[in-house]
């Protein structure tokens, strides 16, 4: 492609709300032949809402455990969280020796009790056992919500759910690209169920799930060691490693900042179907189609 023709590219899509950080990564998006997409705030709008409570503690002095636990972190579901707490119209207490543990969950004091709140894994981590509350995560994680664990004093106590919905124009987007004739591949940090429940609404090729937010990057290096092209689409501060390592790096435009900064190209609609866009554009800049 002549400089000329990259610019003019680089114009068209800008015009569709597709911003390439350099001509080079116009050039070097036609060449890619699979699509990571994170899950959380890019297949999905990434609002999670609270669904479920269930517990063997009063229902409003658990919420208000959990709600102050999670009032001190950043996660969108502890935000789902706080915000059911305080639509039940309870006042969250100031949790204290508060600990975000990444990919996994937090654990904090409140009003003088240890609460954790998190996945299976956590729990089991901390020697707690929550075995009786499974086949209540199971049905809510097949029902594509997100389902957390929560211990009292050291001891099981109850559950949580949240659930996210599905951009409307993922599954659309999804099916475009795999008639580009790419691998579409769904990332996520959440549980296998949960992530199957959300990639069958969109179709996906693939999922990869439970992945700690450092094993990102290290699942995009495993694909391009398989020779594959990898586009990396995500929006979260736990995804900018792999956005980094990815051949093309491609964050929501509504994402976190750092995930900006690691991108090739940023997707100022927030929506998957500016994938195909930004592809089809280098495609055509590098005068593989008319
Ligand atoms: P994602 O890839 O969807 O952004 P993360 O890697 O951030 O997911 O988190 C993975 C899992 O860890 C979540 O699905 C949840 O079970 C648990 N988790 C993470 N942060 C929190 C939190 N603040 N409160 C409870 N659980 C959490
Ligand atoms: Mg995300």
């Amino acid at each position: 492609a002549t400089p000329t023709s990259i610019m003019a590219g680089s114009g068209r899509a800008a015009e569709l709300g597709v911003l390439f950080k350099g001509g080079e990564h116009l050039e070097a998006t036609h060449k890619l032949d699979t699509i990571v997409l994170d899950k959380t705030g890019t297949v999905t709008k990434g609002k999670p809402e609270l669904t479920d409570v269930r517990s063997e503690l009063d229902r409003s002095v658990f919420l208000k455990l959990v709600g102050a636990a999670e009032s001190r972190s950043e996660h969108p579901l502890a935000e789902a969280i706080v915000a059911g707490a305080k639509a039940a119209g309870l006042s969250l207490p100031k949790a204290t020796s508060f600990e975000a543990i990444p990919g996994m969950g937090v654990s904090a004091v409140v009003e003088g009790r240890a609460v954790l709140v998190g996945t299976r894994r956590l729990l089991e981590d901390r020697g707690i056992d929550a075995r009786g509350a499974y086949d209540a995560m199971r049905r809510y994680e097949e029902a594509g919500k997100t389902a957390m664990l929560v211990a009292v004093d050291g001891r099981y106590a109850g559950v949580v759910a949240v659930a996210d919905t599905v951009k409307p124009t993922s599954k659309e987007a999804v099916s475009r690209l795999r008639a580009m004739g790419l691998r579409v591949v769904m990332m996520t940090g959440d549980n296998e169920r949960t992530a199957r429940a959300i990639a069958a609404q969109v179709g996906v090729d693939d999922v990869l799930a439970e992945v700690l937010p450092e094993g990102k990057a290290a699942e995009v290096k495993k694909l391009q060691a398989q020779g594959r092209k990898v586009g990396m689409v995500g929006d979260g501060i736990n995804d900018a490693p792999a956005l980094a390592v990815a051949d093309i790096g491609m964050a929501v435009g509504t994402g976190a900042d750092v995930a900006i900064e690691a991108a090739d190209v940023t997707l100022m609609r927030g929506d998957l179907a500016s994938i195909a866009d930004a592809i089809h554009m280098s495609r055509r800049t590098m005068g593989n189609i008319r």
